[in-house]
C-alpha cells in the first residue's frame, strides 16, 4: 500500500478536529498527515473574553498543536498558494524560502478574515478581538487605564480613562463587555482612589436587541442582566467613526472612551480571496460532502467554507461548534474515499448556543430549551472545559476558574512593549492626536492632511492654534527628546493620515541616523525661537487678523479637469508663478507651479501624440498643498512660513469651507509689521 499525503491548511477548530479524526481512522503507513498553521497553537476563541477579563491565564486559551495532534506533522509555516491542478502547495518555509509540497488530498480550513475598515477609524483606534495576543493586549490596557485613573487628579480625565466602549452586540461583544465589567468591579478594592461610578462599560449594537443568534426572550434577559450589572447598552445605533478619543454614533453623540474594542467586521480570509477556486459569498463553494466544487481531492471546511447542512438545508453558521463537526465528518469522508467507499453529505443537528454575559450569568438555547442565569453559566464553563482539545489545558482552565472563585481576579497588567512599533494611523478632522499633559509615547510624520498645534498662551485657559502642519512635516519630538509630558495639544485640522513611530524606535532611529537627529534639533530650535527672539513682531502679528494680510489671487484658479495644453497657455499669457487648482465645487485641491509644469512637460513628451491632449491638471499638480484659513492667526502663519522657508501660501475661507479666499506672502506680513512699528514709533 502506498502512503498517501494529506495536507491540512489551518490549525483552528476545523483543522484540528479533522486532523485528530483522520489520525484515528487512518494508520500511519496508510497516510502521512501534515498540518500547516501560522501559529503553533490552536486558539480557543470562546475563552478569549475570559483572558481579557483575567479569569484565566492566556496560555489556557491556546493549546499547542503538537500536544493536541500526536502522530501528525505540525508545521508552523504559512501556505501561500494551492495549485489545485498540479496537486501542490507553495509555502513559505521557516527560512523565508518558498517551497512546494505534493499532496493526494488537501483540506482548506483557514478560517475567516477581519475587516476593521468597515467603520472609519476602527482599524487605527479600536482594539481588535480575535487572537490570544488581542485578549492579552486588552487585559494589559485595562490594567494600564486603572493605574492612570488611580493617580489622575482631574475627575473628567479619570472618567475618560475608565470608559470602555465595545462595538458589536454579538457573542464576542457581549462576552467582552461582561468580562471587562466584571474585572473593573473586582479590581475596585485595590484602587481606593477610584469611585465606583467613575468606570463605564458601554456596549453599542446596531440592532434593536443584543445576540441576534438567540431567541427574543433570551435577548431581553441578556440586556436586562447586563444593565443590572452596570453595563450601559446602547441599541439601534451604528458607530459612525472611531477616534483616538472615543466613538461617534449615528445620532451625532460623541462618547469619550480611552479604550474602544471592535468585535465586528468579519471578512473573507485573504487566502480565500486570492485563490482561484469556486466561491460563494467570499467563501469556498462546496459539494454536499464538503469537497470543493469541481474537485475530487480538495475539501473546504470551517469558517472559510460555504457548507450546506443536510439536517435543515441551512448554510452552516461561522461557529466553532460547526467548524469542529465539519472537521470530523470531512475526515470520515476522506477515509471513505481512500477505501473506495461512498462519502456522506454534511449533516449535523445543532446543539444550541451558549453565551456568558458577565456577573456569573449566561444564556443558552439547547435542544429547544431556553436557559439563563447562574446554573447556565456553570453549564457554559463545564461545556467549554470538556471541549478544550487537550487534558493539560482542561486542568489548567479548571484551576484558573477555581482560583477566581476563591480569590480575587489577577490585576497584573503585563507590560506590552509598544515603544518599538511603527504603524499607520488615521485621525478624523477635529479629533485629537494627543492632548497637553498626555505621556509622550510616539513621534508622528504626516502623510496626508493637516494637523494644528494648540497651546494656552499668556496664562489663558483657552488653547489657541499656534501652528499648522501638513504632509512631510513631523511632530511630537519635543516631549520625546526632553522626556516630559506633552506641552501642547495636536488636533486633526482635516482628515489626517500619519505614520506613528514608537518612542523606543524613534530613539534608535535618531541615534543611528545623524541627518534625522540634526533635522529634529534644527526644527526644535526653529519652533522655539521666533516668539522668543522677536517679541515685538510676535506681539503685532498676534494682534493682526488674516483678512488684513490676504491678497486676492492674481489669476483665476485652474480646475482639476483643465487640460495640460490649456494650462501651459495660461501660464504663458498670465505670467503666473503658480495656480491654485480647484475641484468642481470650487474647493482647493492642489497647486500647480512652474516647476510642476517643467517636470510635466518631460512626462507628457514621452506619451504618444494622440494621448497628450488627455492629460489634465489634476494629474500634474502637487496635491494636498499646505494652506491656511482666514481664521488663523498671522503670527502662526508667519512662523509656519519661516520654519519651512515658504514664500506664499493659499488661504481658504475656513477648514470647512475650502474655497480659495486669496493668498498670503511672507513679505506682505513683514511689511505690515514694519508699518505698524513705524506707526507706533511716530505716535510715541
Ligand atoms: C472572540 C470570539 C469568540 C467566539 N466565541 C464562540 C463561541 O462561543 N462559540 C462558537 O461556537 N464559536 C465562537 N466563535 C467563532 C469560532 O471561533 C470560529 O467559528 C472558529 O474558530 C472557526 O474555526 P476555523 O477552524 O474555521 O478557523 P480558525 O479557528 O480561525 O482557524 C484558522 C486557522 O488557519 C490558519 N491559517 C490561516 N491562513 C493560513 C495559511 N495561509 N497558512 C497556514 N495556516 C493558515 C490560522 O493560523 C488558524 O490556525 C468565536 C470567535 C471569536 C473571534
Amino acid at each position: 500500500m502506498t502512503q498517501k499525503t494529506i495536507l491540512i491548511v489551518g490549525g483552528g477548530f476545523a483543522g484540528v478536529a479533522c486532523g485528530k479524526t483522520l489520525r484515528r481512522l487512518l494508520a500511519e503507513p496508510e497516510a502521512r498527515i501534515v498540518l500547516f498553521s501560522e501559529e503553533n497553537y490552536m486558539t480557543f476563541q470562546p475563552l478569549l473574553a475570559e483572558v481579557a477579563g483575567s479569569s484565566i491565564l492566556p496560555e489556557a486559551a491556546a493549546t499547542p498543536l503538537r500536544v493536541a495532534l500526536p502522530g501528525i506533522e505540525c508545521r508552523r509555516e504559512k501556505v501561500l498558494a494551492v495549485d489545485l491542478m498540479a496537486n501542490e502547495i507553495e509555502y513559505e518555509a521557516y527560512d523565508g524560502a518558498k517551497r512546494r509540497l505534493h499532496y493526494d488530498q488537501i483540506i482548506l480550513a483557514c478560517g475567516s478574515g477581519i475587516n476593521l475598515s468597515a467603520v472609519p477609524g476602527m482599524a487605527d483606534h479600536a482594539m481588535p478581538f480575535r487572537t490570544v495576543a488581542d485578549a492579552v493586549a486588552l487585559r494589559s490596557q485595562i490594567s494600564q487605564k486603572l493605574e492612570q485613573a488611580a493617580v489622575e487628579p482631574d475627575p473628567e480625565r479619570r472618567k475618560y480613562f475608565l470608559t470602555f466602549a465595545v462595538i458589536g452586540g454579538g457573542f464576542s461583544g457581549v462576552e467582552v463587555a461582561g468580562e471587562v465589567n466584571d474585572l473593573l468591579h473586582a479590581a475596585k478594592k485595590f484602587y481606593p482612589t477610584i469611585r465606583p461610578e467613575e468606570s463605564r462599560v458601554i456596549l453599542i449594537h446596531s440592532r434593536d436587541q443584543l445576540l441576534p443568534e438567540v431567541s427574543p426572550s433570551l435577548r431581553e434577559f441578556t440586556r436586562e442582566k447586563m444593565e443590572a450589572n452596570g453595563v450601559e447598552v446602547i441599541l439601534n445605533q451604528r458607530v459612525k467613526l472611531v477616534t483616538a478619543e472615543g466613538v461617534k454614533l449615528n445620532d451625532g453623540r460623541h462618547l469619550r472612551a480611552a479604550t474602544v474594542v471592535g468585535t465586528t467586521g468579519t471578512a473573507p480570509h485573504p487566502f480565500v480571496e486570492k485563490m482561484d477556486a469556486p466561491k460563494d459569498r467570499g467563501k469556498f463553494k462546496t459539494q454536499p460532502d464538503m469537497r470543493l466544487e469541481g474537485y475530487t481531492n480538495a475539501w473546504a471546511i470551517g469558517d472559510c467554507a460555504c457548507i450546506q447542512n443536510a439536517f435543515d438545508n441551512q448554510t452552516s453558521p461561522p461557529t466553532g461548534q460547526f467548524a469542529e463537526r465539519h472537521g470530523k465528518q470531512c475526515a470520515a469522508n476522506i477515509a471513505a474515499v481512500l477505501r473506495g467507499q461512498p462519502t456522506k453529505p454534511f449533516s449535523f443537528r445543532p446543539l444550541g448556543m451558549l453565551c456568558a454575559i458577565g456577573g456569573h450569568s449566561a444564556v443558552a438555547e439547547m435542544f429547544g430549551f431556553k436557559l439563563s442565569g447562574f446554573f447556565t453559566w456553570w453549564m457554559w464553563r463545564t461545556v467549554y472545559l470538556m471541549k478544550l482539545p487537550s487534558f493539560s489545558r482542561k486542568v489548567k482552565v479548571a484551576m484558573d476558574w477555581t482560583w477566581e472563585l476563591l480569590f480575587s481576579r489577577d490585576i497584573t497588567g503585563v507590560k506590552i512593549d509598544t515603544t518599538n512599533r511603527i504603524q499607520d494611523a488615521y485621525f478624523a478632522s477635529g479629533s485629537f492626536v494627543f492632548r497637553k499633559g498626555d505621556p509622550a509615547t510616539d513621534f508622528y510624520v504626516i502623510e496626508k492632511g493637516q494637523v494644528e498645534v494648540l497651546r494656552s498662551l499668556n496664562g489663558n485657559a483657552q488653547e489657541e492654534v499656534v501652528a499648522v502642519m501638513g504632509p512631510g512635516d513631523f511632530f511630537g519630538e519635543m516631549a520625546l527628546v526632553e522626556d516630559r509630558p506633552r506641552g501642547a495639544s495636536v488636533r486633526a485640522r482635516t482628515d489626517v493620515e500619519v505614520t506613528v513611530i514608537g518612542k523606543g524606535m524613534f530613539a534608535r532611529m535618531s541615534s543611528v541616523l545623524a541627518p534625522l537627529a540634526n533635522q529634529v534639533k534644527e526644527i526644535i530650535r526653529k519652533r522655539r525661537s521666533f516668539r522668543e527672539r522677536l517679541p515685538r513682531t510676535s506681539e503685532i502679528l498676534a494682534q493682526t487678523t488674516m483678512p488684513e494680510c490676504v491678497e486676492p489671487l492674481l489669476c483665476e484658479p485652474l480646475t482639476e479637469r483643465c487640460t495640460f495644453a490649456k494650462a501651459i497657455g495660461q501660464f504663458e499669457r498670465e505670467r503666473a508663478d503658480f495656480y491654485c487648482v480647484i475641484n468642481d465645487a470650487g474647493q482647493l485641491k492642489g497647486i500647480l507651479t512652474r516647476t510642476d509644469l517643467l517636470s510635466a512637460i518631460e512626462r507628457v513628451a514621452q506619451l504618444p501624440e494622440d494621448q497628450r491632449g488627455a492629460v489634465v491638471v489634476g494629474e500634474l499638480m502637487t496635491p494636498n498643498p499646505l494652506w491656511v484659513s482666514l481664521q488663523d492667526s498671522p503670527l502662526m502663519v508667519a512662523e509656519m512660513m519661516r520654519e519651512r522657508s515658504l514664500k506664499r501660501l493659499p488661504v481658504v475661507y475656513s477648514p470647512d469651507d475650502m474655497r480659495v479666499a486669496g493668498f498670503v506672502r511672507l513679505e506682505v506680513l513683514m511689511a505690515l509689521v514694519l508699518r505698524k512699528l513705524e506707526g507706533m514709533a511716530a505716535s510715541s
